[in-house]
């Protein structure tokens, strides 16, 4: 395939997930869901079943108000207003975090609102770095494990666990490799960019991984276009089409991204030394610099500084979930670490029900103008 069919690739994969949920059912496969933001991957995989991401989607909510009040994230509310729809159905579980007021929300009102899915909680200790944080999550893993048996009949072999940590291992080789090349080619559009990520939630890592690798071998032979304004995206998720649309309208790239459903997934690989269960705590332990990942010193802030300072971006652009209180917690640090740093910063609210760009319109226009 050329470049340019690969990125059509990426595009008919994340516009179409439930295409991907009914190819995998067809072909005999059992699919999980992963809800927002991190969940063990890797024990679904290894147990020979699919795991694919449940993150929403743009829509209006209806039926899902019933569970929850106005003022929590459109995310989950998408998510269980898919799953009241259907979209899901076919799933045979979901793996639902704890890391925020609204996912251990979103587990509960699952249960009740879409009760065809079986819900798996997966309980993350937020104080994650002593040593019996490990034991904790070991013991949230094992329930896991336990859950997923009853709800697939599949089985868990720690053996094939080592295998599959390989896989996401060089997946997230993949992904933090695919940043700067995109980052070399202006020609790539937020929207196309944007769809090679969310791609990967809706697809086997293995498979994602190849498809990136053809990709990245691609544009090293592609003479690449004139530059454009870069930028730096950090936020939950910054996949609206109405957004991606703008950024590209106003002639920014993104050149590096601190976007959950993103990079923030990429950059802790599991450990290599050690048993397999055991490892896959340890890389829980060592993630940091997010939001819903308990940090006292912030080291987020000063991470989204210098990921704009060595990307060349001239600004940072905040995608802030309507709703989401961790983000919001780090939105006044952030803002204050950027002015230090003489970075403009812009915060511009999205929703899964938003349908009127005209205020992130105005200040994207305001920023490409100012720099
Ligand atoms: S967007 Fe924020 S509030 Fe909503 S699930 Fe994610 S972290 Fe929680």
């Amino acid at each position: 395939m050329n470049t340019q069919e690969i990125l059509n690739r990426f595009e008919t994969v994340a516009r179409d997930p439930a295409g991907q949920k009914d190819k995998y059912l067809a072909a005999g496969k059992k699919v999980v869901l992963m809800a927002p933001v991190y969940c063990p991957e890797e024990i679904v995989h290894a147990m020979g079943l699919v795991p694919m991401g449940a993150w929403g989607g743009d829509m209006e909510l209806r039926d899902a108000k019933q569970y929850f009040p106005a003022f929590i994230c459109s995310i989950v509310q998408s998510i269980v207003e898919l799953g009241m729809r259907g979209a899901y159905e076919g799933a045979s579980a979901i793996v639902i975090p704890s890391l925020c007021d609204s996912l251990k929300v979103l587990g509960q009102n699952w249960k009740y609102a879409v009760p065809s899915i079986p819900f798996i909680p997966m309980t993350w200790p937020q104080n994650r770095k002593p040593d019996y944080a490990l034991d904790f999550t070991l013991a949230g893993l094992r329930r896991v494990i336990r859950d997923l048996e009853a709800a697939t009949g599949a089985t868990f072999d720690e053996s094939k666990l080592a295998a599959s940590i390989r896989v996401y291992n060089e997946h997230n080789a993949a992904m933090r490799d695919l940043v700067p090349a995109l980052a070399a080619h202006p020609e790539i559009t937020a929207a196309q960019r944007s769809a090679v990520f969310k791609s990967a939630w809706f697809m086997l890592k293995e498979e994602h991984t190849a498809l990136v690798r053809e990709l990245l071998s691609g544009l090293a032979a592609a003479s690449p276009a004139a530059a454009k304004c870069p930028v730096t995206v950090t936020g939950i998720l910054a996949d609206a089409p109405g957004l991606t649309a703008l950024l590209d309208e106003y002639g920014f790239q993104i050149v590096a991204d601190d976007v959950a459903a993103e990079s923030r997934q990429y950059r802790t690989d599991t450990p290599e030394d050690g048993e397999p269960l055991t490892r896959l705590a340890r890389k829980f332990q060592a993630m940091d610099c997010c939001s819903v990942l308990y940090d006292p010193d912030k080291k987020r802030v000063e991470h989204i500084v210098a990921l704009a300072k060595n990307s060349g971006s001239r600004a940072v652009i905040m995608a802030q979930t309507k709703f989401c209180d961790p983000e919001e917690f780090d939105y006044p640090l952030i803002r204050r670490a950027c002015e230090d740093a003489g970075l403009p910063l812009i915060q511009i609210e999205v929703d899964r029900q938003m349908v009127n760009y005209e205020q992130a319109r105005t200040m994207l226009e305001t920023l490409r103008e100012a720099l």
